[in-house]
């Protein structure tokens, strides 16, 4: 079983899961144990979902039988977080954010927040399996190593943590970073079809 750790209660329910493969727990997991709970509502958090061999959490056998993402669904079903985050670390920036990441992996690029901190959605198949289009379903993914990337992304799930609503996060990206914000969402209901978050 994997650790969580459970912080307040009650609504609004939200979910951080950090090292989803490989060594990004390295990166990411103390940041996450770091928190406290929220202002209102609470918050469980995963720091090391696992330490094993790197899979894309955009391949099937990451959520097959056996697979990682098994404990993911596992949380979201008990939990059912309408606030989900998970926070990677990556080494491949120009791959992460490359325009053409459409046609080569199949969803839109990651944005560059600042300071190396990229914005992006999650699996679509975690979010089509477990997640309706109202819930909040965040990636941030962080540079491996960088003090300043850290100090931003604490910011970023400081403010996620006591975030009550998807419009209130809406109005938090678009206030701090509006061009970034807005091609984010741009991306989001493009590669989903819908009109309107
Ligand atoms: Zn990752």
């Amino acid at each position: 079983m994997v650790r969580r750790i459970t912080l307040g209660s009650g609504d609004p329910k939200r979910l951080f899961i950090g090292g989803l493969h490989g060594d990004e727990w390295k990166d990411t997991s103390e940041m996450l144990e770091s928190l406290d709970a929220p202002t209102t509502g609470s918050l469980v958090i995963i720091p090391k979902l696992t330490d094993r061999a790197y899979i894309s959490t955009l391949d099937d056998r990451y959520y097959d039988h056996g697979g990682y993402g098994v404990d993911v669904i596992a949380a979201i079903n008990d939990i059912k977080p309408e606030i989900y985050l998970e926070l990677h670390s990556y080494s491949d920036f120009d791959g992460l954010t490359d325009p053409g990441r459409i046609h080569r992996v199949g969803v839109p690029a990651y944005i560059e927040l600042e300071d190396g901190v990229l914005i992006g959605s999650i699996s679509p198949i975690l979010r089509r399996a477990c997640f309706s289009m109202h819930d909040v379903c965040l990636s941030f993914e962080i540079p491996a190593e960088n003090r300043r990337s850290q100090r931003l992304a604490r910011k970023l799930l400081l403010f996620t943590r006591d975030c009550v609503s998807k419009d209130e996060f809406l109005d938090f990206l678009l206030g701090e970073y509006p061009d970034q914000g807005n091609r984010a969402i741009d991306n989001y209901k493009r590669f989903y079809g819908i009109e309107k978050i």
